[in-house]
């Protein structure tokens, strides 16, 4: 194995190690692609993360081959929604396309747990490589990638024809691409914190607020507040919001302030009880980076917006979308270089519009109408919360689950629901294709 100072040379290089960069690294690997993972950190390492999993993101798990029966999983078996007094579980749906259970892990250890599977795979993984940039040629294609390794900060260069972007939120290799984030689509911020709490710790839903009002204003948050059980004693605690700009800002950390003492005195959630402290982070969401695949890069994850604007969720989709790049650039690569290769590469984007497309265009509408404007409130009015169906319903619409074809009739109206909303159409390309 060649140490980072030859300037490794791969098929693909991946950067980041999140969940989104080890997902395709491990995809890669298995296609039989020679992968290189670039991370900045060393694992374990944190992120600022609500742990929590629903059916679509566990299905990509099993699809990675992680043992998710193994210890330090902890299953859910839904939702429970608190709106107006009132509290609701809604199982999560049994469907022949996914698994019927959720799960939490913390980031610490969910992470560090992906990219080893990912090494495992034959990915060639390098961490404390902090990326500072791309690498083109004349035409403005990428090459490769500049970075700076070890504590030392030792510029070395990564070579390859393809390099996938899973750096995040801060989507650097993709701005520094030129590819600027989409300034229509919110971005929201979430901030969490864990606690000690054996009460909560091993509850088998995943607990969500929903009438939460911001400090200060007095409005209703733009969002939710969340309590997440993780099996070890701990519970996630956060809030997220997406103001919209009708709305205006929400100060978070006061709003959690007015919030916690409303949460049972029993569980004793207080300072006493905290077991880090509190951190906040962005979520770019409703596929706010375009185009997802140009000039050699791919756009995975955080880095091109694909946090759900309907839950905030964007690990499974991160996940999910890494293995739609791993299949796409499989493919392309049994090609020869040209034309042909790159038409290949194209079909990237339009795959994630086929799976996830008219969901997040409806998603990004009532974010813009309802949720950024008042939250979850008008959703889960006390007609919905008085009826299973509807919540069955909003259960499935949220976390985008359904079977297909249609199992059932919440299945048929979703897949009505979706159908009903336009294509988007693909987004004007601001370079000739090489
Ligand atoms: C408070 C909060 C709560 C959330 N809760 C949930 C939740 O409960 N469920 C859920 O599904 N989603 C949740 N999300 C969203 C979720 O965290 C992200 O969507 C998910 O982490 C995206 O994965 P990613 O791999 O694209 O990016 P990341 O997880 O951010 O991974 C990016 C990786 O790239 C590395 N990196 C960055 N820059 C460089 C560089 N220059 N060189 C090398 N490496 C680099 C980083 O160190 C990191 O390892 C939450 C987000 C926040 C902020």
């Amino acid at each position: 194995m060649r140490s980072c100072e030859d300037g490794e040379e791969a098929q693909v290089l991946v950067v980041g190690a999140g969940p989104a960069g080890s997902a395709a690294a491990l995809h890669l690997a298995r296609a039989g692609v020679e992968v290189v993972l670039l991370e900045k950190s060393r694992f374990p390492r944190d992120k600022v993360c609500g742990d929590g999993l629903t059916p679509r993101g566990v299905q990509q798990l099993v699809r990675m081959g992680i043992d998710v029966s193994a210890p330090g999983w902890m299953r859910n078996r839904g939702m429970r929604w608190v709106c107006g007094g009132r509290q609701v579980d809604i199982d999560w749906p049994r469907l022949g396309s996914h698994p019927d259970f959720g799960l939490t892990r913390s980031r610490r250890d969910f992470d560090e747990l992906l990219a080893s599977q990912a090494a495992a795979a034959g990915a060639r993984l390098r961490t404390g490589v902090r990326v500072t940039g791309p690498v083109t040629d004349k035409a403005g294609r990428i090459t490769g990638v500049s970075a700076l390794a070890g504590p030392e900060k030792r510029p070395v260069s990564f070579r390859a024809p393809l390099v996938v972007a899973a750096d995040g939120a801060s989507a650097r290799t993709a701005v520094m691409m030129g590819l600027e984030r989409d300034q229509r689509r919110q971005i929201a911020t979430a901030a969490r914190r864990y606690y000690q709490c054996e009460a909560r710790s091993c509850d088998p839903y995943l607990e969500l607020w929903a009438d939460l009002t911001c400090s200060r204003t007095g409005r209703d948050l733009p969002g939710y507040g969340w309590v997440f059980p993780l099996g070890d004693g701990r519970i996630n605690v956060g809030l997220g919001a997406m103001p919209h700009r009708a709305h205006g800002p929400v100060d978070l950390r006061a709003t959690m302030g007015q919030w916690l003492p409303r949460l049972p005195r029993e569980w004793g959630v207080d300072e006493d009880s905290a077991a880090s402290p509190w951190r906040s982070a962005a979520l770019p969401m409703g596929f706010n980076r375009h185009p997802q695949y140009q000039r050699g890069l791919m756009l995975v994850g955080d880095s091109a917006g694909m946090v759900s604007p309907w839950s905030g969720e964007g690990i499974g989709q991160a996940m999910e979308a890494a293995e739609v790049a791993a299949e796409t650039i499989a493919l392309a690569l049994a090609r020869p270089e040209g034309a042909g290769r790159e038409h290949a590469l194209r079909q990237y984007p339009a795959e994630i519009q086929r799976r996830w497309g008219r969901h997040y265009r409806l998603g990004n509408l009532v974010g813009d109408l309802i949720l950024g404007r008042h939250g979850y409130r008008p959703i889960l009015h006390p007609r919905v919360m008085a009826s299973p169906t509807l919540l069955r319903t909003l259960a499935r619409l949220l976390t985008h689950v359904a079977d297909e074809p249609p199992r059932d009739t919440i299945d048929a109206v979703l897949h009505t629901l979706f159908r009903a909303v336009p294509r988007s159409r693909p987004p004007a390309r601001r370079t000739p294709p090489l």
